[in-house]
């Protein structure tokens, strides 16, 4: 062995090591892997340089001085490759967070590198920075101290830049490159004290390895349960490939009702199950790479469109039929989507609410489902995104409508209760959102909860400004969503509100649908019990609709039942509808609900459910739902009893 050279094997084992894993890794090619594997390989190519540097020998035959001088350069113009693509690596892999001021050094570190690069080669004749004697041993003067203080004032800039190029500076992969950073500042340093590179060639043999441990680990790309890869890659290869020119096809599958399988089979099923179906896939022709992007989500990306098809029915092969997880023959529903030219998104985060739009429009019943993304779902889910951007920005600025539509008692011949609808414009436009899509919306991004306090603030507002309305009309009803009731400490907030404004209780009334009570949680009855507690009300709403029934309802605190209006279809030509209307009414009476009757829209079925015992009515028969002041005009204008309906 060359003496002093332990060092530089040292290096040399270290980075071949990682290149052997780095080429055992499952990647794609992506930039990140392109430009780590041209480290990697500088890297070597410097501990190569390196030994015929400290080689006594006359290798090449030009004379032991010369070789020096060679080898050396060989071993400069590594060490500016690496640390220059150490920058444009931070680039690459902090794509998401990195901003343009770090995108202007690179460009200028493009320039200093070819600088350093043409200095190092012209000192192979002219000798200025540094020289050795016939000896083979180094000769520097004071050009080579500057030479020195350039590299390591250039490889700071870098940190600077990796660090104010990135908008969030606490990043855990910046941390990473930095650490890279100071170790090959440190292996400079020392290496210029022992006028060699054998401790500089080491520092950055180091340094390529904190980066493969920390920044470019594979296993942090991989999926536990599957050994596919996970989610962060598949957001740092899509990243790259979105908003570009090269097509990229995918198949996403998404599996369904896993909750039935848990539950029918025993614990950690789940994960076997994932296996069992990785293994079904990861065999399939036409596939370039499979992603695990969540428990119950494989992305397949396919090498060219017309396979996207083949691979498709390859999938559905295998989900028509069932899955074995250790003999046992297990079936799993899922859904198909497949997405031709994915790169026309602009995001992931676009193209994974694409997803979920087009899994929400699907009905998710049956075994296999198969959904295509065409031109126009992605016009309407652009569209809703506008929406949904609408809603953010009425929440925010507290720019949602009521309306009040009046509840009719039959009674007391009069009207007696109010419901408050909320109302969206739409964006492009003086129309009218429908509630059932913005309160939807509202309720997968979040925001339901914001909208409920802040419409309950206004109608509290409403019920003080307006105490002779108030004396005719009971009490105001007011939606509330299954999610909300869902959070007890949400309640408690709307409790509060109430209370500030100190409106009665008893005025303001809550509907919640029937979803809330089938599902009926912990949570939910916390919150019904929260209710009850500080007098609050509670009607079911839309009874009839799903699947709710009379056993559901049984014991549930709550004062009355809106039957929904759908229930109302052909009750006028007598028969079933009609025998059926009446019975769920007379039995909700029975139970001693108060029993509103919603949608009702000609006097024919006023009068039919009026002879059924309806309680109340509601609907366009009477009046639309109307804005505030509208409906103090409306209610001042039948004060009187109405003998006929
Ligand atoms: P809902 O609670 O069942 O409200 C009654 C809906 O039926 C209202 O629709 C009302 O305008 C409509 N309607 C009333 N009478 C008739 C009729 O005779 N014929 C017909 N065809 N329709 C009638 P709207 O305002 O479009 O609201 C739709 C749904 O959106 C509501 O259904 C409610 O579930 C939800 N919603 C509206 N505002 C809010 C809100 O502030 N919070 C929550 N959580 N949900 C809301
Ligand atoms: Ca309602
Ligand atoms: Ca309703």
């Amino acid at each position: 062995m060359i003496p002093g050279s332990s060092f530089l094997w040292a290096g040399l084992i270290l980075l071949v090591v990682n290149l052997m894993q780095f080429l055992h890794q499952k990647k794609l090619k992506e930039r990140c892997s392109h430009v780590f594997y041209a480290i990697l390989m500088t890297g070597l190519m410097l501990c190569v340089f390196s030994l015929l540097m400290l080689e006594p020998a006359d290798t090449f035959m030009m004379g032991r001085r010369t070789q020096f001088v060679v080898t050396s350069a060989g071993c400069y113009i590594c060490i500016f490759l690496i640390s220059y693509e150490i920058l444009r690596y931070a680039r690459f892999r902090l794509n998401d967070i990195w901003q343009e001021t770090g995108g202007i050094w690179l460009f200028i570190r493009r320039i200093l590198l070819a600088a350093g690069i043409a200095v190092t080669l012209l000192n192979i004749p002219y000798r200025f920075i540094y020289d050795a004697d016939p000896s083979g041993s180094m000769q520097t003067g004071g050009h080579h101290t500057i030479f020195i203080c350039c590299i390591i004032l250039i490889c700071l800039a870098d940190m600077y830049f990796i660090v104010s190029g990135c908008r969030q500076a606490a990043d855990r992969r910046i941390t990473g490159l930095l650490i890279a950073c100071v170790l090959m500042i440190l292996g400079i340093i020392a290496g210029t004290f022992h006028s060699d590179v054998r401790m500089m060639c080491f520092g950055i043999a180091v340094s390529i390895n904190v980066i493969y441990i920390t920044v470019n680990n594979p296993s942090t790309y991989l999926d536990r349960v599957t050994g596919t890869f996970n989610l962060g890659y598949f957001r740092q290869v899509f990243t790259e490939r979105l908003g570009g020119r090269r097509s990229l096809h995918m198949l996403v599958i998404e599996l369904y009702q896993l909750d039935r399988i848990t539950r029918l089979y025993e614990k950690g099923i789940e994960e076997k199950l994932m296996r069992s179906i990785t293994e079904h896939l990861v065999y399939l022709p036409g596939v370039k790479s499979i992603f695990h992007t969540r428990s119950e989500r494989f992305v397949l990306v396919a090498v060219s469109e017309e396979k996207l098809w083949d691979i498709t029915e390859y999938v559905r092969e295998i989900f028509g039929g069932s899955i074995t997880v250790e003999g046992r023959s297990i079936r799993c529903a899922a859904a198909l989507i497949g997405i031709r030219h994915a790169e026309q998104f602009e995001s992931i985060d676009q193209l994974t609410l694409y997803v979920r739009f087009l899994l929400r429009q699907t009905e998710m019943s049956g075994r296999l489902q198969m959904i295509e993304a065409s031109e126009k779902s992605i016009q309407e889910f652009y569209a809703e995104q506008e929406i949904e951007r609408a809603l953010e920005s009425a929440v925010k600025n507290e720019l949602l409508d009521i309306q009040y539509q009046p509840i009719y008692s039959l009674k007391e011949g009069r009207f007696v209760s109010l419901e408050a609808l909320s109302r969206l414009r739409h964006p492009a436009g003086s129309n009218w959102l429908s509630p059932e899509v913005f309160i939807r919306l509202a309720e997968e991004c979040g925001s339901i909860a914001d909208i409920t306090c802040m419409q309950l603030r206004r109608i509290c507002g409403f019920i003080r400004e307006n105490d002779d309305l108030m004396e005719q009309i009971h009490d105001i009803k007011i939606n509330i969503s299954a999610l909300e009731l869902g959070d007890p400490a949400h309640c408690d907030e709307l409790i509060a509100i109430l209370l500030d404004s100190s409106v009665p209780a008893d005025k303001v009334r809550f509907e919640i649908t029937e979803t809330a009570v089938i599902h009926y949680t912990a949570e939910v009855e916390s919150s019904i019990e929260k209710f009850k507690t500080a007098g609050i009300r509670l009607f079911i709403d839309d009874f009839g609709s799903g699947y709710a029934d009379f056993c559901n309802l049984a014991g549930l605190p709550v004062a009355g039942v809106k039957l929904d209006r759908s229930l109302l279809a052909g009750i006028a030509d007598g028969g079933f509808e009609a025998a059926f209307y009446k019975n769920i009414a007379r039995a909700l009476s029975d139970l001693g609900f108060i029993v509103v009757a919603e949608g009702v829209e000609s006097a024919e079925e006023a009068e039919l459910l009026a002879e059924w015992g309806v309680d109340m009515l509601q609907g366009y028969y009477f009046a639309k739902p109307m804005a505030g002041g509208e409906i103090r005009d409306f209610i001042r204008n039948h004060e009187q009893k109405i003998e006929r309906i």
